[in-house]
């Protein structure tokens, strides 16, 4: 169960709420959120019905919640969340496409690819400075040049830009250039990074754990949203499995399910989720078809040369493909793209 306290309750109220809650043989968990404080219940909550919370003064709902994520249930709001974002909205009826190179390379290269990108329609630009490589010999990333990197090209083209940050002691430093802050699929379940950025005043992009079910994803993001960061996107980006034809084997009925259960907006990653630049373009359809948010797409303008993730990252004239046809499935499912803004340069 769930006590979401109202914008103006003050310290007497929490106290009465968790007085009553400890009275029944409970106990709280308490997250001051940006807008609402919200205390969590937690024990056998059969003992205290919901009404006896909710005539309490300053208590604004009381949501009984039988999963084991709470503030991650579809319960918890009673319909999709919408994440704005410098004028962005993610969760909402507008398709958002994020698309840029797997890591940061260099200025141009970067610059290139993200007014690219734009022109073809792309929303949000990606790119990661950071990099979890699997061998401690491949290219890392540009690190905090590659963040300089970023914030010069959102200032040049207006494209918000989301990276990765794969330690907690670099939190601070990414958020200070980052307009989403992405967690790797390696990272998924290193809980004291998802507190971390549950702390942080930035969105997170929470891609799913390689090898994590949909339980543990969201209980991952209860981590996040129970630190008081309530603007968590979630990314299906594949899942290992026997086939190795593919990288990963791209989980679509993960979409509508998650979809079903919480609140938070689903995008999809189709470039991790087959590591064939090949398969991106017909499951970023397949994708949009299932209900998907928006896209991560990985695309580089000479894909041959690329540092990591060559063979899925899409050429210029292949995204452009992508977005038109993307286009057309999102009508065909009640859905529009999000064009870039207006006032962008
Ligand atoms: C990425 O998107 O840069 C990335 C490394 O993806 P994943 O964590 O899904 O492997
Ligand atoms: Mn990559």
């Amino acid at each position: 169960m769930i006590v979401v306290m109202g914008q103006g309750a003050s310290k007497e109220d929490m106290d009465r709420v968790i007085k009553t809650v400890k009275a029944a043989g409970l106990d709280v968990h308490v997250s001051h959120g940006i807008e609402h404080t919200i205390i969590g219940v937690v024990g056998d909550v059969r003992h205290l019905a919901p009404e006896e919370l909710r005539v309490l003064p300053g208590v604004q709902r009381v949501v009984r919640i039988m999963h084991p994520f709470k503030l991650a249930s579809r319960e918890f709001r009673g319909g999709p969340s919408v994440i704005s974002l410098d004028g962005i909205s993610i969760g909402g009826t507008e398709l958002v496409v994020i698309a840029g190179p797997c890591a940061v390379e260099g200025f141009e290269m970067l610059l290139e690819t993200a007014q690219a990108v734009k022109a073809a329609g792309a929303a949000v630009l990606r790119g990661g400075a950071f990099k979890p490589r699997t061998s401690p010999y491949s290219f890392q990333g540009l690190g905090k040049e590659g963040l300089e990197m970023l914030a010069e090209v959102r200032r040049r083209t207006g494209l918000p830009v989301v990276t990765e940050v794969l330690s907690p002691s670099d939190v601070e430093l990414v958020a200070s250039y980052a307009d989403i802050l992405q967690i790797g699929t390696r990272n998924m379940q290193n809980y004291s990074l998802l507190q971390e950025v549950g702390r942080a005043r930035k969105p997170v992009l929470l891609k799913r754990g390689l090898m994590s079910s949909v339980e543990e994803w969201l209980m991952a993001a209860e981590y996040i949203l129970s630190n008081g960061n309530d603007r968590v996107i979630l990314c299906e980006r594949g899942i290992r499995t026997f086939e190795t034809y593919t990288r990963n084997t791209l989980d679509l009925s993960a979409v509508p399910l998650v979809k079903g259960l919480s609140h938070l907006p689903v995008i999809v990653d189709p470039s991790h989720g087959t590591g064939r630049w090949d398969l991106v373009v017909p499951m970023a359809r397949a994708a949009v078809a299932a209900g998907a948010d928006g896209l991560m797409v990985e695309v580089h303008p000479r894909p041959e040369e690329a540092l990591s993730d060559g063979p899925q990252s899409l050429k210029l004239t292949i995204f452009e493909k992508l977005m038109r046809e993307i286009l057309q499935v999102a009508r065909a499912v009640g859905r529009s793209v999000t064009e870039v803004r207006a006032h962008a340069s």
